[in-house]
């Protein structure tokens, strides 16, 4: 032991009930043929800080950036950065409109975008590091143009191709931003984070390699051990033959989970423009507010829901890893946010959130057919799936099936081919209501509490049971903003008021206790 190195430590840290897998054991101070003893100093277990586009936009924004990342020096941060807002978008139009052989348009649409990196260096950099990243910019420019004359004179949209422009917003991002916090006093270090993801070669949405883990520690470790702040880009790696390659729109999150389970590191910050996951849409509840802690089944339930903060996809490696998740706001750095969990016993309040989306169709099929055979399931979804039309809410009954869809563009063809199934009903302006929250697995009495609530609403396929944390129910559009303001009084807002109600009972987990006599009048 005392040469060979012990490469995979478990420990549980303070304030984190689940094991982690550290990486950096501090001194070695006995050992038995069977047991290590060695000290660690958990304030050397790094912490992944993602900042998204939004938080990049501008000059301002990279001060923010600055401040906070300042405020994390002694938290080992790694920085994980997207491009600066819109220049992804740029970029892949840059690809199309080369594509259409006009190569010399291509690269001049990318000047305004160009020229917003400039102005942020301008802004913030001192006259050696700015002159430094004009030549940077130079040399992208350039390479981006050789890379549109070549698309144009063959104009077939080629994957790699278009990765290896793509690149370019996060590669670009991930410099200035190591150069602006270097300007301000930090020893920041821009790693190119093609050589610590490895991926396959599914252009455009790669997948990483399980070598990734090992590249990641190989670039990172030393930085880290000299006190050194990494900043990578996101979204973007490499094939084993070091070919570019991206993960798919909204890949930073993606890169920032793969790194920070690469690393073992204390905890994954999302920094975004909002102040977390509400609990409610806020143009509907304007008293929604920042749910603290969520368990990564209620956050993947949200999801759906246009939470747009994160995908749950995207944070699974973190996840797998025991690595909380945080989801903070760049604007408002103060705010506590989100943070999300793996284990469904550290988020425990009843009701999370009050989820809606509207502009939803039900189709109900009917058929006696149906009543006692088999394969009548399948037939139906089939013709969903040939017609390429995701479904979202099932209930059925012996003889009928209701299902919920959001995408009616084929919604004419759908039906003519469903009529071979049964009779076909079809309605619009529906609003899916989700009522969200590990209490919903074991609470008594939350099902009854939300429908008394809304009992002069018409309700229509409720679904529940099929997540554990998730009720479901459908109503008419138009009443859905009433139904959720609602929801929300009862669940979130009466708990302020002092209201210690039978409701404000079942919100804690307490069990409705009810006098039998009062049940049955
Ligand atoms: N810049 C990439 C995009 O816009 C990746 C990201 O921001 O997460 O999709
Ligand atoms: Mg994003």
């Amino acid at each position: 032991m005392s040469k060979a190195v012990c490469a995979r430590i478990w420990c549980r840290l303070p304030g984190n009930p689940a094991w982690t897998r550290l990486f950096m054991a501090d001194k070695l101070l006995r050992f038995t043929p069977r047991v290590v003893f060695f000290t660690i100093d958990t304030s050397m277990i790094p912490t992944v800080m993602k900042f998204g586009g939004t938080s990049v936009e501008d000059a301002a924004a990279f001060g923010n950036v600055t401040a906070i990342v300042k405020v994390a020096a002694a938290s080992r941060p790694v920085i994980v950065v997207s491009a600066i807002g819109g220049f992804t978008n740029s970029l892949l139009q840059s690809v199309s409109r080369a594509c259409s052989g006009d190569a010399r348009g291509a690269t001049r649409s990318l000047d305004k975008d160009f020229e917003r990196h400039l102005t942020i260096a301008k802004e913030l950099l001192g006259k050696e590091a700015h002159a430094a990243f004009v030549s940077t910019i130079g040399d992208a420019r350039g390479k981006i143009r050789q890379l549109h004359r070549i698309i144009a004179a063959h104009p077939v949209t080629s994957p790699p191709l278009q990765d290896e422009i793509v690149a370019y917003g996060e590669l670009l991002s991930a410099q200035l931003l190591a150069m602006v916090l270097g300007e301000s006093g930090l020893g920041a270090r821009s790693v190119d984070a093609r050589s610590c993801i490895k991926t396959d070669e599914n252009y455009g949405s790669a997948a990483p390699r399980p070598e990734t883990a090992a590249a990641t520690n190989t670039v990172l470790m030393p930085l880290l051990q000299a006190a050194k702040i990494p900043v990578l880009g996101g979204f973007i790696g490499s094939t084993t033959r070091g070919v570019t390659t991206t993960l798919g729109r909204g890949g930073s999150d993606y890169s920032a989970a793969i790194i920070g389970a690469a690393i073992g590191a204390r905890e994954l910050q999302i920094w975004t423009d909002v102040s977390g996951v509400l609990t409610a849409d806020p143009r509907v509840v304007p008293q929604a507010r920042t749910i603290p802690v969520l368990s990564y089944q209620e956050a993947a339930e949200l999801a759906y829901f246009g939470a747009k903060v994160l995908h749950p996809k995207t944070i699974q490696p973190a996840i797998d890893q025991n690595i909380p998740v945080r989801v903070c706001n760049s604007r408002a750095p103060k705010e506590a946010g989100t943070l999300i969990v793996s284990e469904s016993g550290a988020a425990p309040q009843t009701v999370k959130a009050i989820a809606h989306k509207n502009g939803i169709t039900t189709v109900q099929v009917t058929s006696a057919r149906m009543l006692g055979a088999y394969g009548f399931l399948r037939r139906l979804f089939e013709v969903f799936d040939q017609h390429r039309t995701a479904v979202d809410v099932i209930t059925t009954s012996e003889v009928s099936v209701s299902l919920s869809i959001d995408d009616t563009s084929s919604l004419e063809a759908l039906r003519s081919d469903l009529r071979e199934l049964g009779t076909v009903e079809v309605e619009d302006q529906r609003a899916i209501i989700s009522v969200v929250g590990e209490g919903l697995r074991s609470t008594p009495g939350i099902a009854a509490q939300v429908f008394s609530v809304i009992n002069d609403i018409n309700v229509s396929m409720i679904s529940v049971g099929a997540s554990s944390v998730n009720l479901t129910f459908m109503v008419d559009q138009a009443q859905a903003a009433i139904a959720i303001a609602r929801l929300h009084q009862a669940f979130f807002e009466a708990r302020d008021a002092g209201v210690d109600d039978e409701m404000t009972q079942v919100r804690r987990g307490a069990p409705a206790v009810r006098d039998p006599e009062e049940v049955v009048a």
